[in-house]
């Protein structure tokens, strides 16, 4: 939801993890936004948020406050690598910050705020993305396909790195140099590992298994065509707010086809919900689950995460007690960070819980991006995705039973 965080001419800027435990807040002139944000889409980013990417904004209040107020706070430190130290709750997973050395030589390192965690205030022109980087990584170009067109003006685009920015090489446009064969060979089973390794699973090739099912049996989240499972675009604020960036993608899994990367024919990665929480607790827990934890974000909404680096890993819920909502960024795909050959992507769907970002800065921001993956399927000659044609049909459906 929106909030008006405004004050005369500057504006509360607000970063809040998701059970509320911890909250920063500074105030930023009008003068100077839109703000600039940094998209990272390296492996060590997807690995670490289970999103695409990472998305930091430099934190544009006082350094020396800001450091006080973390050091002093009970957030959990991760050595993300050599230089850069993340900050996230214990408690919910969302990351809040990344210290880095500071550039001025300074003893005060530097802190980036992630994007997703800041309140949704209700002032356009908010944020603009001034990189995206370490794109060679993606092999596909991952999410910059609908990320180059949603700044403030058009002629402050995004630049694009193959690795960091100003020191590798500048990439001239997305298009459709990014695009992958769709139909790449899929291994038996596809890594689905957290930064730290400390989740430690495997996605069983699950299109085998649905391509014998009669149509009407197949899970919903399966694409009748291909076989594939779902990949959409999640606004909600819950998501948002635990991954640390403003559009997280998920891709679907039942449990049967997730396993534990070391097999033992004596015990299996659990195929319920009920199971996959009980195990948690359970004082004959496996070994296996490794660092899988779990923050209880509704009382029917499980969130699965890794609780050394705080990559989000699955959401479940009760009612849907066979199958969880997968997060994409920690599939290893060997094509590429989309994993095209397993996910059937609604691009240029509509968000889902789009409502979460109404009145608020996202609200153009996510319109943008709906219109820019809307114009990438159709310039790759992609079907409409077969959810969004049966949402369509059904929304038809009912306008023509209220006709009558
Ligand atoms: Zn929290
Ligand atoms: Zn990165
Ligand atoms: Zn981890």
């Amino acid at each position: 939801m929106a909030d008006n965080a405004t004050q005369n001419d500057s504006i509360e800027l607000v970063a809040e993890c998701l059970c509320k435990a911890h909250r920063f807040t500074t105030h930023v002139p009008r003068s100077s936004l839109p703000l600039s944000s940094i998209y990272c889409h390296c492996d060590s980013c997807r690995r670490v948020t289970g999103a695409l990417y990472s998305t930091y904004l430099p934190w544009p209040g006082s350094r020396s406050s800001i450091h006080e107020r973390i050091q002093t706070s009970r957030l959990k430190r991760y050595a993300f690598s050599e230089s850069t130290t993340l900050f996230s709750c214990e408690t919910c997973s969302s990351t809040l910050f990344a210290a880095t050395p500071a550039r001025d030589g300074s003893d005060v390192p530097d802190y980036g705020v992630t994007t997703g965690v800041l309140h949704n205030t209700s002032v356009p022109n908010f944020i603009d993305i001034a990189h995206h980087i370490f794109l060679s990584d993606t092999k596909d170009g991952g999410a910059t396909p609908w990320l180059c067109d949603s700044n403030s003006s058009s002629a402050a685009r995004p630049r694009l790195w193959s690795g960091r920015s100003g020191s590798s090489e500048e990439l001239s446009s997305t298009d459709h140099k990014w695009a992958l064969p769709l139909n790449a060979p899929i291994p038996a089973s596809t890594p689905v590992r957290c930064h730290c390794g400390g989740v430690d699973l495997v996605l069983r090739n699950p299109i085998p298994d649905f391509a014998v099912l009669n149509r009407s049996e197949l899970p919903w989240f399966v694409d009748p065509e291909s076989n594939k499972s779902l990949g959409g675009f999640d606004v909600c604020d819950s998501c948002r707010v635990s991954s640390g960036v403003d559009i997280f993608h998920w891709t679907f899994a039942q449990l049967a086809h997730i396993a534990f990367a070391t097999p033992d024919s004596s015990s299996h990665f659990p195929s319920s919900t009920h199971d996959l929480a009980a195990a948690l607790t359970s004082p004959h827990r496996d070994p296996r689950l490794g660092t899988l934890t779990m923050y209880q974000s509704s009382s029917d909404v499980q969130r699965y995460f890794c609780s050394a680096c705080s990559a989000a890993v699955f959401y479940a819920t009760d009612a849907r007690a066979e199958m969880v909502d997968l997060s994409i960024g920690l599939l290893r795909s060997s094509h590429g960070s989309r994993a095209e050959e397993l996910v059937s992507w609604d691009f240029g769907g509509r968000a889902v819980w789009r409502e979460d970002v109404a009145g608020g800065w996202r609200e153009g921001f996510i319109q943008s991006v709906e219109a820019a993956a809307e114009r990438w399927r159709i310039g790759r000659g992609l079907p409409k995705n077969f959810r969004r044609v049966q949402k369509e049909e059904a929304a038809a459906a009912a306008a023509a039973a209220d006709q009558e």
